[in-house]
């Protein structure tokens, strides 16, 4: 039996810490449970929200419908196929997993979250996306209570992107199906890991998924702050996809800036770079600051409010603006 709750503060259940309310909060454990929420939502016409561990989201307001805390748990296999309940936890799946002599997400350790937020902004690290082993998706309709179940095709899976991470998602996801393998095959294309891997005597080529994986949760653990010390939601502008033009103007005005050529004349930039040159990389400015270690990562403090960190996102936004000619987006779920 759900247990809904009115005017629930919201503080420690994002990890910014912003303290806002829902006109409605609820926790569900089970299909059940669901079946109850629709319920209600029904009866009273509300709108929803839903919330796996708050690691991706940043709340700019007070929410006037449901905020719905999404725990459903479980995980198997069924030989390479993975089923994950959405309130698993993300990291300890992944270990799960390879526990299992199961591989494919050894890339994407340590990556904060839950089960059922991985495919909202399709989660990708070090070359590898959840896209990529994607099977399908159990969802629960919230507009009429359908049961469905999404391929990969259906979740319309981008950069950082899919159909659950649109204004109008309808979709309550409830667990996960995943295509992995019993291989020794792994990623290693990124720098960053190949270095760590080297570091370690340890050939790139020949590496295990298990050697990923830790190199993969030493690197985080060396440039990413832990939102449990630090409340930060990753990064927290996308990394730039631009044309050519785009780019050529960029590189007549950052000679060394780092590229990455993609398919169909695109380029990508790391937006860490440019945030760096123009001087924002550990600067702070009243509760928020930008991680020393990360330029991408946005810092609050148990008594930030939001104004303060929109405040400080705005302002670099504009000198990049001002400086590159380009348009930062934000990466997780504004609300
Ligand atoms: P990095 O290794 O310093 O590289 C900087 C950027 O260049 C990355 O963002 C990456 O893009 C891109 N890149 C590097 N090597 C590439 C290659 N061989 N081909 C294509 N693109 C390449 O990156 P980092 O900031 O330390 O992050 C490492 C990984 O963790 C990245 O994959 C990043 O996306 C992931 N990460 C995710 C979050 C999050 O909150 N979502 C936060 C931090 C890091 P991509 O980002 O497209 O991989």
């Amino acid at each position: 039996m759900i247990k809904i709750k009115e005017k629930f503060p919201l503080k420690s259940y994002n990890s910014l810490l912003i303290n806002k309310k829902a006109r409605y909060f609820c926790e569900i454990d089970s299909l059940e449970d669901c079946k109850e929420v629709l319920e209600f939502i029904k009866l009273k016409g509300l709108k929803t929200l839903i919330l796996g561990e708050g690691t991706n989201i940043v709340l700019t307001k007070d929410f006037s419908g449901l905020v719905i805390k999404n725990n459903i748990k479980g995980i198997s296999n069924d030989g390479n196929k993975v089923f994950l309940g959405a309130g698993e936890n993300w990291h300890q799946s992944v270990l799960w997993t390879l526990n299992n002599d199961l591989f494919g997400l050894e890339n994407l350790a340590l990556i904060p979250g839950t089960v059922g937020a991985a495919p909202v902004q399709n989660i990708g690290a070090y070359g590898v996306e959840l896209s990529s082993v994607m099977e399908s998706i159990e969802a629960i309709n919230i507009n009429n209570g359908d049961i469905v179940s999404l391929t990969n095709e259906e979740c319309k899976f981008g950069y950082r992107e899919s159909i659950f991470k649109r204004k109008n998602n309808s979709y309550l996801i409830t667990s996960i199906t995943l295509n992995l393998h019993n291989e020794q095959k792994v990623s290693t294309d990124y720098q960053s890991l190949i270095a760590y891997l080297l570091k370690d005597d340890i050939d790139p080529e020949k590496a295990t998924p298990f050697q990923v994986c830790r190199a993969v949760v030493s690197i985080r653990n060396t440039i990413l702050p832990d939102p449990q010390d630090k409340p930060n939601v990753g990064s927290f502008f996308k990394n730039l996809i631009v044309t050519e033009d785009i780019f050529s103007n960029l590189q007549k005005k950052l000679k060394k800036i780092p590229f990455f050529k993609l398919p169909h004349g695109k380029y990508k930039i790391p937006t860490a770079y440019l945030i760096e040159e123009a001087g924002w990389k550990g600067y702070e400015e009243n509760t928020v600051s930008i991680s020393k270690d990360h330029a991408l990562v946005l810092i609050s403090s148990k008594n930030s409010n939001i104004e303060d960190i929109l405040s400080l996102s705005s302002k670099i936004s504009e000198d990049i603006k001002n400086k590159y000619d380009i348009t930062l987006e934000i990466e997780p779920t504004v609300y």
